[in-house]
């Protein structure tokens, strides 16, 4: 009886528990709260010290004052407006929620773009990457589990692993995505293509302008003059830990969105164009001893229509935003690797500063100090993919791939998210509307004039004093997330109702 009871004694007041009692005791509880809940609850908020005021510029009078130093706490707290939701739950929400509307707007209409864009012919695209060796699969038919690879069991590769693999993977079978032989599976090629995927889509969005001008029968120039192409893209990584691009392509008039196209730039045109732009591209890798490869897209291409209702054979618009939202807020974690850059601050990975001298903060090795590539906590596919980078960015053929600082992302150093100028909406500007409605908000509760007039200016200064809560501060933090994420559902069905 004694022995769990000195155990008991131990785990009663924790660290985090006193911490908690403190915060909630302090006499700028409240105060914090109403800051935190202003951030909707961020997990990782930024604290700024500083001040502000709101000057009559005719007069010369300070309308309004704000320091700091006047809070409970001595700092403002500020959302981290990170957009992954393995780093931030609320700040997440906030970007996926900003994402489905621009993209909604795109296909819909809607923030400054007519209703009429719904008739512009649309599709929903995935281009995925090519195979870099076999890899483990779940694989369905008519609703059963297959074996993953059935060979005949006694063939085994040159590394002496079997080539088959006869197991009926589950879905989180984590060796789901991992290769059948890592000796056999060309990394080399796999970081090669991600570092390039990049390259491989913006040589896409020219190649379909020149395929859909040559299924019109024009030159591509009398094309441009009649149709504009709008595209709006997200990178999923796939647990293999290469992405993919799913994209909606829109055709428009030439003013854009507010336009439609001519008549005969219609569904049909637009998917018969897609196959043969992606079957066309290649890209090849820097000149090495190591070898050329060219890199291309993968076989498995998706293609549908975006419809103002979901059919048999179409997505609805309302399904396509939510599908973009949803993959903008996912990192590379679904493929097992970490969510922080893994090079060495001060010298990018390189190991050595200007002038050739050796980083003294990660003694020439290029890796963020006190980290281990042996001993990260990431699966052994991932490793192998961020060792090749690791080891191709030491190359100088390699330079321009930057693939030491982008080894976390397994080489993809690529936009996560974007969208040509004309597609809809942006991001800032949601964003703006939001800190315009804030702002308006507080000039009213202090009584002051409309931010649209002149005659005010707002002045202020402020430096960075810190992140994060301490570990009380985070277990209300994430209650008030909670809260605020559940008045948010509230009144998203409000304006969706
Ligand atoms: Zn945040
Ligand atoms: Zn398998
Ligand atoms: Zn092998
Ligand atoms: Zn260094």
């Amino acid at each position: 009886m004694n022995q769990p009871n000195e155990h008991h004694e131990q785990a009663r007041h924790p660290e985090w528990m006193t911490d908690l009692v403190q915060v909630l005791n302090a006499p700028g509880y409240e105060r914090w709260r109403s800051m935190v809940a202003g951030t909707g609850g961020c997990a990782n908020p930024i604290h700024l010290a500083g001040e502000s005021a709101i000057v009559n510029t005719d007069t010369g009078e300070i309308l309004h004052h704000y320091r700091t130093a006047d809070e409970p706490s001595g700092h403002l707290l500020v959302a981290c407006g990170n957009r992954r939701a393995s780093v931030c739950t609320s700040c997440s929400e906030v970007y996926r929620a900003d994402t489905f509307h621009l993209i909604r707007a795109g296909l819909s209409g809607g923030k400054g773009i007519p209703e009429t864009v719904s008739a512009h012919p649309r599709a929903f695209v995935t281009l995925t990457a090519p195979s870099f060796g076999p890899v483990h699969t779940r694989r369905e038919k008519n609703g059963a589990v297959r074996a993953c690879r059935p060979r005949n069991r006694d063939k085994i590769c040159e590394h002496g692993h079997p080539v088959g693999c006869h197991a009926r993977h589950e879905p989180k079978d984590e060796r789901l995505g991992q290769p059948i032989c890592g000796d056999c599976y060309d990394y080399v090629g796999a970081v090669l293509w991600q570092a390039h995927a990049g390259a491989l889509w913006h040589r896409f969005t020219l190649e379909v302008r020149r395929t859909l001008a040559a299924e019109a029968g024009l030159s591509r120039m009398a094309f441009g003059k009649q149709v504009r192409v709008s595209f709006a893209k997200v990178a999923e990584y796939q647990r293999r830990g290469l992405v993919h691009f799913h994209a909606i392509i829109r055709l428009d008039g030439p003013e854009g969105g507010s336009q439609p196209p001519p008549d005969w730039a219609d569904h049909r045109l637009l998917t018969r164009a897609i196959p043969p732009a992606v079957q066309r591209i290649t890209v090849t890798s820097p000149l090495s001893d190591l070898g050329r490869w060219d890199l291309v897209w993968g076989d498995q291409l998706d293609i549908r229509p975006i419809l103002l209702d979901s059919s048999a054979d179409g997505l609805s618009e309302r399904a396509v935003a939510g599908y973009i939202a949803k993959y903008a807020t996912k990192g590379a974690e679904a493929s097992g690797t970490v969510d922080h850059r893994l090079s060495c601050p001060a010298c990018g990975g390189r190991g050595r500063l200007r002038l050739m001298a050796s980083c003294e903060r990660c003694h020439g090795t290029g890796l963020k100090p006190g980290l281990h590539l042996d001993s990260l906590p990431v699966t052994e596919h991932a490793r192998r993919m961020i060792r090749t980078c690791w080891e191709l960015g030491a190359r100088p053929e390699f330079a321009a791939l930057r693939l030491r600082p982008w080894s976390h992302m397994l080489g993809f150093r690529g936009h996560f998210s974007s969208k040509s100028r004309r597609y809809s909406t942006t991001l800032g500007d949601l964003r703006q509307v939001r800190a315009v409605h804030r702002a308006t908000q507080t000039r009213e509760r202090h009584g002051l004039p409309a931010l649209a007039d002149e005659t005010t200016l707002v002045l202020g200064h402020w430096r960075f004093a810190g992140m994060g809560y301490t570990p009380g501060e985070a277990i209300m933090a994430e209650h008030i997330r909670h809260r605020v994420s559940q008045a948010r559902a509230i009144a998203a069905k409000r304006e969706d109702g």
